[in-house]
């Protein structure tokens, strides 16, 4: 790679443990130079023990801003400045901007997976959809959806002990964007059929599925899936987990999670620069990682 590092290039950061495996730095190092912008993006292997000085940093030493993975994504929130809407509804961040020392936290796996439906050609705005789990990026998809205009979400959740709080958290979420938001136990099959009938996309935003169960669906009644139900997976390796190819069998519309990690990053880098990144570029680099 050509060095073209100068005085005035600008630094953004990625803090997360583990990290090294990111192909984060490849897509922003790559839609950096593309546009001939000055700056580099580098991984910095950290949890969260040191999080208040790195974020610090980040006003100390100038920089463009930083991404955000496990196990900061929470513990940032209060570092902030200021958050986005979508933010403060989610209680996480995985970006931060640095204005003048100012530094604004913003989510944008939302946003991302918002942005990937548009490449399967479904529109779920004003519509329901049905999602599996309810962690980090389950919660990011919701509250996306809701401000953006997806009329009802059911959410279905194995009943486990975080269940009551996620309730909680589910009906913040439905009274500040109006979205008609329900939860329910996974094991609830019957319910779980209905809702998928009622539904333009199933989402399966847990990790079940991924290597090396590749096995394992999040739902065992294939037979809810019909033609016309689209179906995404936020895994992204294995490319096709079987929730994707039993919905494919059946006709039904298919993507999984690289859409979305490349759109989030996507977001990210035009919250940090103001334009837009130079996509088929960067999607051959995360097709083959
Ligand atoms: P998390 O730990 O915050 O949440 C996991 C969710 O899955 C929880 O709701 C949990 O109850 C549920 N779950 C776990 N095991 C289960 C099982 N055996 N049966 C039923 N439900 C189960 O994790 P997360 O950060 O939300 O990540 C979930 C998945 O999303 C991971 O595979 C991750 O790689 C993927 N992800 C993809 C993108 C993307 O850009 N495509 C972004 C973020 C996360």
């Amino acid at each position: 790679m050509e060095n073209k590092i100068t005085g005035h290039t600008r630094l953004v950061g990625l803090y997360a443990t583990p990290i090294r495996h990111s192909v984060s730095p490849m897509i922003q190092n790559t839609a950096f130079q593309a546009l001939g912008i000055d700056a580099v993006y580098l991984a910095f292997e950290l949890g969260t023990d040191r999080l208040p000085q790195v974020i610090d940093s980040i006003r100390n030493l100038d920089m463009l801003g930083a991404n955000l993975s496990m196990p900061n994504k929470m513990a940032a929130v209060p570092l902030m400045d200021d958050l986005s809407e979508a933010a403060k509804l989610v209680g996480a961040i995985n970006t931060i901007v640095n204005v003048n020392g100012k530094l604004t936290g913003h989510i944008t796996d939302g946003t991302g997976f918002m942005r990937s439906l548009k490449d399967m050609d479904i529109d779920i705005i004003g519509r329901k959809m049905t999602l599996i789990g309810a962690g980090g990026a389950a919660t990011a998809i919701i509250v996306q959806a809701a401000l953006d205009g997806v009329k009802e979400i059911a959410v279905y959740n194995r009943r486990d002990e975080f269940f009551e709080k996620v309730k909680e958290k589910l009906t913040y979420i439905k009274q500040q964007t109006g979205c008609n938001i329900h939860l329910h136990d996974l094991e609830n099959e019957s319910e779980l059929a209905a809702d998928v009938k009622d539904s333009t996309l199933l989402v399966n935003a847990t990790g079940v599925g991924m290597k090396p169960d590749l096995e394992a669906a999040p739902i065992s009644d294939f037979s809810i899936i019909t033609k016309d139900l689209a179906v995404f997976d936020v895994i992204y390796t294995p490319r096709e987990t079987r929730l994707l190819k039993e919905a494919k069998a059946r006709g039904a519309k298919t993507a999984n999670g690289l859409g979305m990690l490349l759109y989030q990053g996507a977001a990210a880098f035009e919250l940090w620069t103001g334009k837009e990144m130079p996509i088929e570029t960067v999607k051959s680099i995360i097709e083959n990682s």
